[in-house]
């Protein structure tokens, strides 16, 4: 008895959405236990900038995470 198998595989493409604006989030981690402000979703890095400015004046919390999430296209390519 013979087993033969065949894998085929293909290349994808990957790549950044142009056409989607990228999710900027920060969220204040000074004091985790106690402080769960966020700037909410952004799409503009100086937004984010400026609620961490403002949350640092009103309550003087100085450590901050931030994320920005993008998104991405896939393109079915060729067969090898
Ligand atoms: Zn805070």
């Amino acid at each position: 008895m013979s087993v033969r198998k065949t894998m085929r595989f293909r290349d994808y493409h990957v790549r950044t959405d142009a056409t989607a604006e990228p999710v900027r989030v920060a969220v204040c981690v000074t004091d985790e236990e106690h402080c769960w402000w966020t700037s909410g979703e952004r799409t503009r890095a100086d937004d984010v900038t400026a609620l961490i400015a403002k949350h640092a004046n009103e309550t003087g919390h100085h450590c901050y995470r931030r994320t920005a999430t993008d998104y991405a296209t896939v393109e079915p390519g060729d067969f090898h």
